[in-house]
């Protein structure tokens, strides 16, 4: 059990010194009402443990004295929208009380429609909250009754039509595709309904079959017939073309802004190495260099904090060509590229130029761009530029 407080630095580093360079931090709620077959994030549905939950990531927080400003306070899961209005007004306040945050820090708190009612989203706003991230997935009551959902369509465009209308900064819409049967035309539908709501933020992301999920035990089954490889393609340019046709940028491979302004400033933290603090069962950290993780289990989480040890479970130190392949691997994913002066030794001119020529990327002065060809096989890229 790594257990050492004085190795953490979160500052900044000089060069990036911004307002939005400032790290961020993330809050674990490691509960579900019930569990969605396609789901790998670790939560339990024993709700029962939400207060003492809550008092030990406090502790945890409290074992990180002496920390900078963080601009982004992301409280995602999980389905932190469950707890109740005390635990959620504590969790806030005693954050607020023991970190230092910057004027206009995003707080983003991810809500189930199901959660969603308007006094919840009157006291979110009291408590400081300025951005919701709705997990919607689908407006088709078949689809969501696949996904298991715990809301009806129905009940997820309520959710949608008081969310919009709270007077947050921002909202996202969270929503999938590629689910058995899904044709391009109900996917269209979908996308435009989510529109027709004028979010600031969308994430769209393929249903991929994870391992230990029962969505994995029906495919080894053969109960599970996933749409082949042509089509989930055409519904990934569908999505891009879609989107960014009614104005949004593409920034990430499952991720749309309303303009630069409206980027998922926490979330762009992870893509650009920016630092950052995860507090809660299987949350991780990240120094720029350094990066840990906690147990996963918030049982052993529990017990971990009250016998006053940090819950960490591992961590590890990035080499520099662990690193090089880092950022290769990010900016394979975002508009922003890779930056060629941060990879050493120098990348392959004959390898660019070939992928440039195949249409994977662009080159943009020093940085290699990914196009919607390159977003598309955002997986293999890397291996194929580095
Ligand atoms: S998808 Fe969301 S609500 Fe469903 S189990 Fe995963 S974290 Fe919980």
């Amino acid at each position: 059990m790594w257990r050492s407080r004085k190795a953490l630095s979160l500052q900044p580093s000089r060069q990036t010194m911004n307002r939005t360079d400032l790290p961020g931090l993330y809050v674990h709620v490691p509960f579900c009402k019930t569990k969605c077959p396609y789901c790998d994030f670790y939560s339990v549905t024993d709700t029962s443990l939400v207060d003492r939950w809550c008092t030990a990531l406090l502790q945890e927080a409290r074992m990180y004295p002496g920390l900078g400003e963080f601009d982004s306070l992301y409280i995602g899961g999980g389905t932190p929208s469950l707890l109740d209005d005390r635990q959620m007004t504590e969790l806030i306040l005693a954050l607020g009380g023991i970190f230092r945050f910057a004027p206009e820090t995003e707080l983003t708190v991810e809500m189930n429609p199901d959660d969603v009612t308007r006094e919840k989203l009157g006291l979110y706003r009291s408590l400081g909250v300025n951005r919701i991230s709705l997990g919607v997935q689908s407006f088709a009551e078949d689809e969501v009754r696949f996904l298991c959902r715990r809301h009806t369509a129905q009940q997820a465009l309520s959710a949608l039509e008081a969310v919009a209308g709270a007077g947050f900064r921002e909202y996202g819409i969270d929503l999938m595709y590629g689910l058995p049967g899904q044709s391009l035309g109900a996917w269209q539908v979908t996308l435009e309904r989510a529109l027709s709501f004028d979010p600031d933020h969308l994430s769209c992301y393929q249903l991929t079959v994870e391992g230990n999920t029962p969505f994995a035990g029906m495919a080894k089954e053969g109960k599970l017939s996933m749409p082949d490889d042509a089509l989930q393609a055409g519904l990934f340019v569908k999505t891009s073309e879609c989107l960014t046709g009614a104005g949004f940028l593409h920034y990430e491979v499952s991720n749309f802004a309303r303009g630069k302004e409206r980027l998922a400033r926490h979330n762009v933290k992870y893509w650009q190495h920016t630092p950052y603090l995860g507090l809660g069962p299987s949350a991780h950290s990240f120094t720029g260099r350094k990066r840990w993780w906690n147990v996963r289990d918030v049982t052993l989480y529990l017990k971990t904090i009250h016998s006053g040890h940090m819950p960490v479970e591992g961590s590890e130190e990035l080499s520099s060509s662990q690193m090089n392949m880092e950022k290769i691997l990010c900016g394979s994913r975002t508009l922003w590229g890779i930056n060629v002066r941060d990879i050493t030794p120098p990348l392959s001119e004959e390898r660019i130029t070939g992928l440039c020529d195949s249409g994977f990327i662009t080159v943009e002065g020093q940085r290699i761009v990914p196009t919607l060809k390159g977003y598309l096989f955002a997986d293999k890229l890397p291996l194929l530029i580095s």
